[in-house]
Formats: structure tokens, sequence, C-alpha cells
């Protein structure tokens, strides 16, 4: 048996964070059985569902590098399908007319609320003669119709769950096919997933009360049952159900925070899931499928971590492939550079040219940043005409305007003694000139990352000292000093 499985949105909003957690689930599924993974796009409130809904999913699931093997389907499309299936409930008797109105069921609940007696339908319009119920048929009364559900126990074994069971007498009868004749979620989803051969339905825990009555319409119509597994919500870090709140909102948000596609997805994969080790990186697609079982999907609900999100995607930087992260660079300092009304070449000369610098930079940079904006900051003073100094390093390097300007101009002097421009030499230089000043190595490495930088931290400065080159050091030591220079002259 092939498995197939499928992800199944309806289109009224982005792909959030959930939605694309069960599309991941799925499709690690299809591919650890080698299977296939369907898109069906579930489309019939045609009030909520819009086109440009269902393009943002496709694009947050490509951006994370989900393949759909077929579809997108798109439900509407199946509506004289769905309406057969009711067609067919009905002819059996596994379903009947409803003729109660909307009018009489919202009263009726509202004595009984008064009464607090049950809820549910009263199922009085299955107890109408067949005869009846044809005849006001007949006559245009409309109705609705209704499956019948049998009094007994619904169960199914969960993939996830284990055994699940709803009692006899706790699911009402309920509605498949309305007045209008448009067809219920619980039937279309029916339909359309016995019609694509699914084997096996996974889904978010909130969809746990439809199953049952699913269960009742595979039954009635004959139909063989898939497998269910329904997996875990996601909750915010108060345990509360996950929202906008919490930070949860469209895939492609994170994108354009400068996450990576595989940061997100390894992330997402661990929302509920985990390989049964404490293994939490997972370098790519491939890693995560040749891990992933569906039984060790966790029964309790997942929390939306940011912290760990950044931790990961951060790990995800420090093994990218370079190349990759010099394309992303670049095209985060192009648009600064276009929103700026000027162009690359302009803000930074030799970054496109020089594929072998920004490389090394990139390699020297990785291991701190967190998102590729992080990153860029870190990448961009290596090749900037000019840097900006962040006014809380400022605040805390060159706090004494005087004794920062001292020690970048005992370095602006030393480093030209220096001849071999090497991280080692460098060190001892820059060493030497803390120790003649009579002052820790922090008063001397401090002030020079910010003048170099721009910013508080970057990888270890000797390093960095050499990467950026003699001449550059040298402007940004000039640089710096008119700056302290004009700040001490005001103080
Ligand atoms: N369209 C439903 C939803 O977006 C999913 C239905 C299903 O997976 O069975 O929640």
């Amino acid at each position: 048996m092939t498995v197939r499985v499928r992800f199944a949105p309806s289109p009224t909003g982005y792909l959030h964070v959930g939605g694309a957690r069960t599309a991941l689930f799925n499709w690690l599924y299809a591919r650890s059985e080698g299977g296939v993974f369907l898109l069906r796009i579930e489309d019939t409130d045609r009030a909520r569902s819009r086109p440009e809904h269902t393009q943002a999913i496709l694009d947050g699931l490509s951006w994370l590098g989900i393949e759909v093997d077929e579809g997108p389907v798109f439900q509407a499309d199946g509506i004289e399908r769905h309406r057969a299936h009711a067609g067919a409930l009905l002819e059996s008797g596994a379903a009947y007319r409803c003729f109660c109105t909307a009018e009489a069921l919202a009263e009726r609940r509202a004595e009984a609320e008064r009464t607090g007696a049950g809820h549910g339908y009263d199922g009085r319009c299955g107890r109408l003669e067949e005869a009846e119920s044809r005849g006001r048929a007949e006559v245009g009364e409309p109705f609705a119709l209704r499956v019948r559900v049998p009094a007994e126990e619904i169960g199914w074994v969960d993939a996830i769950h284990g055994p699940m069971s709803f009692p006899a007498g706790s699911i009402d009868d309920f509605i498949v096919l309305r007045s209008d004749r448009t067809p219920v979620y619980n039937l279309a989803v029916v339909s359309d997933d016995a019609e694509a051969a699914v084997t096996h339905v996974i889904r978010g825990d909130d969809h746990i009360s439809n199953t049952p009555k699913q269960i009742a319409i595979y039954r009635a119509l004959g139909l063989d049952l898939p497998t269910f597994g329904h997996v875990p919500l996601i909750l915010g870090s108060d345990g509360k159900r996950l929202s906008k709140r919490h930070g949860a909102m469209s895939v492609l948000a994170y994108r354009e925070k400068g996450y990576l596609p595989r940061g997100m997805l390894n992330f997402l994969a661990l929302l509920g899931w985990s390989p049964g080790d404490d293994r939490e990186f997972f370098a790519d697609a491939s890693e995560l499928t040749e891990a992933f079982r569906l039984d060790r999907v966790l029964k309790k609900g997942a929390v939306f971590d940011l912290e760990k999100l950044a931790w990961l995607n951060g790990r995800h930087i420090a093994r990218s492939d370079v190349s990759d992260l010099a394309r992303s660079v670049l095209d985060v300092l192009t648009e600064a550079a276009e929103a700026g009304g000027t162009d690359l070449a302009a803000t930074h000369p030799t970054i496109q040219t020089d594929a072998e610098r920004l490389a090394s930079v990139i390699e020297l940079v990785r291991e701190r940043p967190r998102t590729v904006p992080a990153l860029v900051d870190q990448v961009s003073p290596f090749f900037a005409l000019e840097i900006e100094y962040e006014q809380a390093a400022v605040d805390r390097f060159w706090k004494r305007p005087d004794e920062a300007a001292g020690a970048l101009r005992a370095l602006e002097s030393e480093l030209p003694e220096v001849s071999v421009w090497e991280a080692g030499p460098l060190e001892a230089a820059i060493r030497g000139v803390a120790d003649r000043l009579d002052v820790g190595a922090g008063k001397v490495i401090n002030p020079l990352r910010l003048a170099l930088m721009g910013q508080g931290v970057s990888p270890g400065i000797f390093e960095v000292v050499e990467l950026m080159g003699r001449e550059r050091v040298d402007r940004r030591i000039a640089t710096a000093l008119g700056y302290l220079d004009a700040k001490t002259a005001m103080a």
C-alpha cells in the first residue's frame, strides 16, 4: 500500500505556523514512507476563501521546500460528488431529510438552555415516516440531510494517541448537506479523502471531535477508513493556545525577519515531535525525513519558543553553504542600498566582485548571528565605505572619549610597525599597546572593535583586524579619532 497523505488548508488567510507544521508532518511522513503528499485547498467557504490566500499558502510551502506531489485540488470542484455521496446516504437510510428550520432549531436551543436540557438535535425528523418525509420534499419544503448516528461507541486507533473513542449517544445526528444543497465540511472531507485514496489523515487535535462523524460517514458509505493521527496543538510560552500575541504569524513573515527556510523547517519539526534522543539540529529535510516517525509525535501540546527558533537558525547559519549565505547577504545589502537611492557598488565597493574575500568574511563572522540581518551587520563593515557607530556601544566603550582616543592613537602609531599582517603578530602588537598604556587589553580591544565594526560585538578582534586589511583599519581608526576628538572638544 502506498502511503497517501494530504494537507487540506482553507484559503482564508496566510500559511501560519500551525498549518505549516501540519503540512510538514504530513510531508515528512510521506517522504519517510516513500508515499505521496497531496495538497487540497478547502475553498467551500466562498465568502472567506480568496485566490491570494491560496497563493500565499503555495508560497509558504515553497519557501520551506515542502514539495507537493499532487494538486492542488480544490474542494469546491468536487461539489457534485459531495452531493452524490449525500444522496447515497439518504438512499441507504444512513441519512434522513430534516425539515427543521434554522429558527426552529435556534428556538429549541434557547429553550434547552433555559431548562438545562441537552443542546443537541433531538432526532425528530429521523422519526418521520418515509412517506411523509418524501411527500414534504415533493411539495417543495426545504430540507437538509442529517446523518443518523448509530447508537454505538465510535472509536479508532489513532496513530499518535492510540485508541480513542466516543461513547454511544455522545454524537448527535449531524447535517451533511444544507437546505441550499451545499455540503458540510465533514462530508466534503470524507468524499475528497476517499476520492484521493488518502491512507493517513494527519491533522491538528482541534479536529478530534470531527473524526467520529467522519468515521460514521465512511462506514455508512461502505468506504475504507484511513488511519487518523491527531497532532498536538501548539501552545504559547504561557501554555495558552498559540495566537498572534505569541508571535504566531505567517511563515513568510519569518523569511522577512531573516530566518533561513532550513532553520524554520527544523524548528517546525520539533513542535510536537522529537527523534527520541536529544538531537535537535537537523541540517536539512533529508535528515528530518530519515529521523521522522509518526509514532514519535508527542501527545501533549508543543510550546512555541522564539528563542529556540533563533538559536536553531543561528546553528543553520553557522552550517549553511557559504555561497548561499553570500547570496542572501548581497540581496539584503542591495535592497538597503536601493532603498537609500543608491546602489551596492557605491555603498560596498568590491563586495560583488571579490567573492573570495566575501566568503572569508562570512566564514569568520558566521558563528554568532542568528538571523540573516544580524549576519549582514557583521559582514557589512568589511566592505562598507562608511559605517555608523551603534549608540549603545558608543555609550559603553567610548564613554570616556579621551581615553578611547588615547588607545586608538597608540594603535595608530603601533600598527604600521607590524610587518606581517596576520592575527598572531597583530595580537602581539595590540596587547603590547595595552601593556604600554598600563591598561587591561579590553581597554584597547573594545574601543578598537567599535572603531572597526561600528558595534560592540565581532568575532576575535585579531582575525577581524587581519581580514579587514591594513588600509581599511588605518582609515577606520582615523575616522574614529576624528569623532572622538570632536566629542572630547564638546565635553
Ligand atoms: N480545512 C481544515 C482546516 O483548515 C482541515 C481539514 C482536515 O485536515 O481534515 O482546518
